[in-house]
């Protein structure tokens, strides 16, 4: 559902026409700078399953992120990482709290700064990224981007809800009229006691 290939095509050079690796892991430690210098691109799968604040943030993870990293240095010299990822995450419906399987992907732009403090002199177009002792954790990177890139509450299409209107209509009659039925627990247990 997303424009990922297009977008990330724009972006093109010589590396670019590198053989696919699709099953290749994503290197956890690089050497950025060396790599923004040689205009390197690197892609690779990084398991969801390690990445411990996303799974607290959005519920446990399998599967793969699936991320293309192009490091490079600009006309003003900053050295900089334009970054694409793409998951299929499980995700919590926010009516029937049952996970369901929803599609995220980001594009980003990153600079490399040496010190927190020089971050503000970067553009607003580009996330500081801090980078100690020329190594950089791309795990935490990658992780930081999926977690910014969760949306915001999912729901499952009407047909397919754990929870039905009609449900949500009876357990919420009596009550005030227009609570929000969606945080209703009651309702979304006996919604899961009558499906399971
Ligand atoms: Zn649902």
């Amino acid at each position: 559902m997303q424009k990922y290939t297009d977008s990330f095509d724009s972006s093109g050079g010589s590396a670019y026409h590198c053989a696919p690796m699709l099953t290749s892991q994503l290197p956890s430690r690089v050497e950025p700078y060396k790599l923004a210098a040689r205009h390197e691109r690197i892609e690779g799968l990084v398991a969801l399953d390690k990445l411990s604040r996303l799974t607290e943030e959005a519920g446990a993870q399998t599967g793969d992120c699936h991320v293309v990293l192009a490091f490079g240095v600009d006309a003003q010299g900053r050295r900089e990482i334009r970054g694409h990822l793409q998951a299929t995450l499980a995700l919590a419906c926010r009516r029937c709290l049952v996970p369901m399987p929803q599609q995220v992907s980001s594009d980003f732009l990153l600079g490399m700064v040496t010190d927190e403090s020089l971050a503000a002199e970067l553009p607003a177009s580009h996330e500081p990224v801090l980078v100690e002792k020329e190594q950089l954790d791309l795990l935490t990177v990658v992780e930081d981007e999926l977690i910014l890139s969760l949306p915001q509450v999912v729901y499952h299409d009407e047909a397919d809800c754990y929870v039905s209107a009609e449900q949500l209509v009876s357990k919420t009659a009596g009550a005030a009229s227009d609570t929000t039925p969606a945080t209703n627990p009651f309702a979304v247990l006996n919604a899961l006691k009558g499906k399971k």
